[in-house]
C-alpha cells in the first residue's frame, strides 16, 4: 500500500492528498479538544459518527443549493472533499445564547435570541480566535465585503434548513461554528461550505429536556459525549458502522450516570 501524503492535521481532522487533482480526503480523528486545547482527550468512536453526521447534513444542503465541498463518503473516517482555498475566519451562527456569547456579555445560557446573530472570529490558536468585526476582516484581507456578504447569506440559509432539520429530532440548533473555502476556475473564484458540521461544532439541546447533546458535554465534564453523539445520529436515521461494541445508547447512559448520582440523589448540572 502506498503511504498518502498528509497536507494538514488540525486537532479533530487530517487532509490527505486526494486520488485526482482539486480533490482532499478528510479523515475524523477521535481526538477532542476544548478551551484552545486546554482540554484535550480521546473519544472512541467520535470520529465515525461525526463523519456520518456531516455526510448527511452536507448532502442535504447540497440538495438546497448550498455549494459546498463534499464529493463522497469513503469509509468509516473519511470523506472525499473538493480542496479549497481555507478563509481564515470561524463564522458562528446563534438562534439562543450560550457560551461565549453569555459569558462576554454575562447574559444566561438559554435565553432566545430575537433574531440568528451572526459572528466572525479569525482562526488563530495562538490568538485564541478573537472575535472580529467587517472593517478587521476586509482592513487585513481575510476576506472581501463581497464573501463576507455571501457568508451571511449562505449562513442563514443554513441555519434556517438546520433548524428545522433538527426540529424534526427534537432537538433545539442553538448555535455552530462554518468555515468557507475559495475554489478557483482560472480567474473566477467560488466560494463553498467546508469543514464538517456535527456535534464537535454545534450546539444542540434535547427540545424536551434541555440535555445537551455536543461537545459542551466535553467542555464541561458531562461525560457520555459519543453516547449522544450517537443518539443525534440515530435520530437522523442514520445506519453508522461504528467500530465501538463499547458505546452506551443515550439511555443507557442516563440510566449509569443516575445509579452513580450524588448520595443527596443530586446530579451534577446539566440542563440549562
Ligand atoms: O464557544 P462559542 O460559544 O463561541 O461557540 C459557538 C459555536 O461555535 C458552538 O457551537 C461551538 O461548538 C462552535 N465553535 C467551534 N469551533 C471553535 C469555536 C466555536 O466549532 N473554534
Amino acid at each position: 500500500m502506498t503511504r498518502r501524503r498528509q497536507i494538514y492535521e488540525g486537532k479533530a481532522k487530517i487532509i490527505y492528498e486526494g486520488p485526482d487533482p482539486g480533490t482532499v480526503i478528510q479523515y475524523f480523528k477521535d481526538d477532542a479538544t476544548a478551551f484552545n486545547a486546554q482540554k484535550s482527550s480521546t473519544l472512541k468512536g467520535k470520529g465515525v459518527v461525526n463523519n456520518y453526521i456531516s455526510e448527511r447534513i452536507f448532502t442535504i444542503l447540497a440538495d438546497i443549493g448550498i455549494p459546498n465541498h463534499f464529493i463522497r463518503r469513503l469509509n468509516k473516517r473519511e470523506q472525499l472533499v473538493r480542496q479549497v482555498e481555507i478563509i481564515p475566519l470561524e463564522v458562528v451562527m446563534r438562534n439562543v445564547i450560550a457560551g461565549t456569547l453569555a459569558k462576554r456579555f454575562g447574559r444566561d445560557e438559554g435565553e432566545k435570541l430575537t433574531r440568528p446573530l451572526i459572528e466572525f472570529y479569525l482562526k488563530d490558536d495562538g490568538l485564541q480566535d478573537p472575535l472580529v468585526t467587517d472593517e478587521h476582516i476586509a482592513q487585513f484581507g481575510w476576506a472581501s465585503f463581497e464573501e463576507m456578504h455571501e457568508m451571511t447569506e449562505l449562513a442563514i440559509r443554513i441555519n434556517d434548513c438546520l433548524c428545522g432539520l433538527f426540529a424534526g429530532i427534537g432537538i433545539r440548533l442553538v448555535d455552530f461554528k462554518l468555515e468557507f473555502g475559495r475554489i478557483w476556475d482560472g480567474d473566477n473564484c467560488q466560494l463553498i461550505l467546508a469543514d464538517e458540521i456535527s456535534p464537535d461544532n454545534c450546539r444542540l439541546w434535547d427540545m424536551e429536556t434541555n440535555e445537551k447533546m455536543d461537545k459542551d458535554r466535553f467542555r464541561h465534564g458531562l461525560g457520555g459525549e459519543v453516547e449522544a453523539y450517537n443518539e443525534v445520529a440515530r435520530r437522523l436515521r442514520l445506519a453508522i458502522e461504528s467500530d465501538s461494541d463499547t458505546i452506551l445508547s443515550f439511555d443507557q447512559h442516563r440510566r449509569s450516570r443516575s445509579a452513580k448520582s450524588k448520595p443527596d440523589g443530586s446530579h451534577d448540572q446539566e440542563t440549562s
